[in-house]
């Protein structure tokens, strides 16, 4: 193996070949997960109008303390009433418009209502409880910048504002092949020698959350003609997954078909534990990533660098992995080489959250890997992180 990349130069490498997908218009209730690739503006002020943000009485502030006849009901989804007569009130619902000439809610709460007059005994201030017109966005303005990925929020915005379709980046299609003779479906009996194929599902699960669509491809034996048929068709995707087959062994036949077919390798082999074999390679605008077949080896690269490959795809303006921080619960030792990933369990010490490394941490160990909640980072180096240090780590969802 050539020089190992350190994990910034890998993805600089990776980022580098990005060129953002095309964009399309996505209905709002489709568009959670999508990344924006224009901003979208308000298509009125919001509020639309000046409205009550209590169930109470619309008066005006001067009038108050003091006992007012209520004239009128305004509900919301009444237009606006008739103006407010000075000395009256309105009784308004939450979401009412305000009548013009009123400029204080009194909550129904801080009333007294007899008959049809309403007793205010303290003086309000004017402008309570009266969400303005335009208070949140004025029309025109921008709900939501480009390169945003829509969540929750923005999605409730969005709709507020009254944009019903959005301009968005295209979903990457991605194909995920798995490689090697000995894979099996589970659900099926094993053979001497098979074991059950896992990554696919497993790769699917980690990358279709960044906003892909997948295509599992049937599993290639390590056979020429079988790797050359199924590359073939995986190079078709905008992103085309490999798992297995990019090491040193004879019947590591990924990356010679993938050049066979015209993929331009950019690197292969990252200072990273688990997952150092990983090929990234290009054909036009396809990339393509080999990953490890070591099921933990495999995940890692495609959280490292398949998902903020996909999310730069889609123009998100911030695609890498998030690290944060914590303490470690018990000393790590550096890898002089390559930046480790230590699988660990987050827990809450006297307010303190901790990473405690679980038992097993070889990259076949995909049971073990599953009661861990984090992937630690410990840059390489020499010694150790001592318990309490901080560290920094990437949830494992
Ligand atoms: P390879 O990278 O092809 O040398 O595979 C490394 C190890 O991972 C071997 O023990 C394989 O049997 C195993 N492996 C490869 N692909 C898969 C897969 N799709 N699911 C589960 N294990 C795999
Ligand atoms: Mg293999």
């Amino acid at each position: 193996m050539a020089e190992l990349l350190s994990l910034e130069e890998a993805w600089e490498g990776i980022q580098a070949r990005v060129s953002v997908l095309a964009s399309e218009d996505v209905p709002l209730a489709e568009a959670a997960g999508r990344v924006l690739a224009e901003p979208a503006l308000a298509r009125v002020d919001l509020p639309p109008f000046a409205s009550s943000a209590m169930d109470g009485f619309a008066v005006r502030a001067s009038d108050t303390p003091g006992t007012l006849p209520v004239v009128s009901r305004i509900a919301a989804g009444t237009p606006a009433s008739e103006p407010l007569r000075a000395g009256t009130a309105a009784g308004i619902a939450t979401g009412g418009a305000v009548p013009e000439g009123a400029d204080a809610v009194v909550p129904i709460e801080q009333a007294a209502e007899r008959g049809d007059e309403v007793e205010i005994a303290e003086s309000a201030s004017t402008g309570a409880h009266i969400r303005l017109q335009g208070g949140d966005v004025r029309a025109g303005e921008t709900v939501v910048g480009a390169s945003v990925r829509l969540g929750p929020t923005h999605i409730g915005a969005l709709g507020a504002a009254g944009v019903a379709e959005l301009r968005c980046t295209r979903r990457p299609q991605v194909s995920l092949l798995a490689t090697g003779s000995e894979l099996r479906p589970p659900g099926e009996l094993l053979a001497a020698g098979e074991i059950y194929e896992s990554n696919r599902t497993m790769l699917a699960a980690a990358l279709a959350p960044a906003g892909a669509v997948m295509n599992l491809l049937p599993v290639a034996a390590d056979e020429e003609e079988a790797h050359r048929e199924a590359l073939r068709h995986g190079l078709d995707a905008d992103v085309l997954v490999t798992s297995g087959g990019v090491s040193v062994g004879p019947l590591d036949l990924v990356r010679r078909i993938e050049a066979e077919l015209g993929v331009e390798e950019v690197f292969w082999g990252v200072a990273v534990k688990p997952g150092k074999p990983l090929s990234f390679g290009v054909r036009g605008r396809t990339l393509v990533f080999g990953l490890p077949g070591n099921p933990v080896s495999s995940l890692v690269g495609a959280l490292l660098f398949v998902r903020p490959a996909l999310l730069a795809l889609q123009g998100l303006a911030e695609p890498a992995p998030v690290l944060e921080w914590a303490e470690a619960a018990t000393p790590l030792r550096r890898n002089a080489m390559r930046d480790e990933f230590v699988r660990a369990r987050k827990q809450m010490t006297n307010g303190h959250l901790r990473l405690e490394p679980v038992r097993g941490q070889e990259s076949h160990m995909i049971v073990r890997a599953a009661s861990a909640d984090a992937l630690v980072h410990v840059p390489r180096g020499e010694g150790e992180i001592a318990a309490g240090e901080a560290v920094r780590y990437l949830t494992l969802a």
